[in-house]
């Protein structure tokens, strides 16, 4: 895997000319630009139309750029997904295009270059310290080698798909550079690797996060422990972190046990063998279910926290909404309940 970028506070100085970028809006308005702009470029020897793409088939990513004016391409291999990302081949395709462009400088007194992606030309007009800095920087100072060649280089964008000819090459050469090839499941050799590739962090963390994710889905699902929690929430998701979200830290306790089925009531507390039964005053098995829904003792209590006929009907959709949960949590401290729990850590303590 090639190294992770650094990215750097940006500097940029005060006396460059900033890039001439051009985003027209709209699908129409963008074909009608580019189509102009071709026709002026037909009567004025040295002024030259690149386009470039970048493109990921089957998680590999791909780079080009093309001036066919001149018949001259090239494409560059950008790494798996877990390296690269769409962007980043958009943005190398702009370097692509400026390096065909400083190759052939005495041709060329004029450059435009079009591509189809806009987040790709926005970096390139205002960088910041974001991922695919590296090659934000790459364009820029092809852009200003370019000037100092006396080429007038400008990026405007172009909409993909309209039957431009230069925009369809550039598009196919990305996906070849990839390994891709016309035709169902075929393949062909990819293109060269960028050579000062970096692994973005941006799809560094991707990678990362994703991996985390299945690693922990799956302790998740064929785990032994937290049972009780895995049949309330049986899929992980962030939404269950926000539920313990703004909600006083006592609270965020006690909605925890009773989520784990570990809650200072007499079933748990019966269980691990610190009271005598696990009876609840009324009779029945004093579980947290019981408590929150179904014991007769709690009524009035229950109307108090949930009022106008809003009381919880089902266990599972009390605890995974925040605010249910919330008042889920108010109602098991006001039972007084819980105390059950302190008297049975102090019996703990004593006889340790
Ligand atoms: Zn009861």
């Amino acid at each position: 895997m090639p190294p992770i970028e650094v990215i750097r506070p940006e500097i940029i100085c005060p006396w460059t000319e900033p890039p001439k970028i051009y985003i027209t809006k709209g699908t129409e308005a963008g074909k009608l630009e580019h189509n102009q702009i071709a026709r002026e470029a037909k009567n004025n020897l040295g002024h030259v139309l690149a386009y470039t793409d970048g493109s990921e088939i089957k998680g590999e990513v791909g780079a080009s750029a093309c001036i066919p004016e001149l018949g001259t391409k090239a494409a560059n291999y950008m790494g798996t997904n877990q390296v690269s990302t769409v962007y980043a081949g958009e943005l190398r395709g702009l370097q692509l295009a400026l390096d065909l462009a400083l190759k052939h400088s005495l041709l060329i007194r004029r450059l435009t270059i079009f591509t189809d992606n806009q987040a790709a030309i926005q970096a390139v007009a205002k960088p910041r310290n974001h991922s695919g800095q590296y090659l934000v920087h790459g364009v820029r100072e092809r852009l200003q080698a370019a000037q100092m060649l006396g080429i007038q280089a400008a990026i405007h964008w172009v909409p993909s798909h309209v039957d431009i000819d230069g925009n369809e090459q550039a598009d196919i050469l990305a996906k070849m550079a990839t390994g891709w090839r016309e035709g169902e499941g075929k393949t062909g050799p990819k293109a060269p690797t960028f050579p000062s590739l970096q692994s973005l962090s941006s799809a560094a963390k991707r990678t990362t996060k994703a991996r985390l994710e299945a690693y922990w889905a799956n302790k998740w699902e064929k785990g032994e422990t937290g049972r009780e929690l895995y049949r309330l929430a049986p899929k992980i998701s962030k939404q269950r972190l926000r539920v313990h979200s703004d909600i006083p830290k006592t609270f965020s306790a006690t909605l925890t046990q009773i989520r784990t089925g570990k809650v200072a009531l007499k079933s748990y507390l019966y269980r691990i063998k610190r009271a005598p039964n696990s009876r609840c005053t009324c009779g029945d098995e004093q579980t947290g279910r019981h408590v929150l829904i179904e014991c007769p003792n709690f009524k009035e209590l229950r109307k108090a926290v949930w009022p106008y006929n809003s009381q919880p009907q089902s266990f599972k959709a009390i605890l995974n909404q925040a605010w249910s949960a919330k008042k889920a949590a108010q109602y098991m401290v006001r039972t007084g309940l819980l105390g059950q729990f302190l008297e049975a850590r102090n019996r703990l303590e004593v006889t340790n």
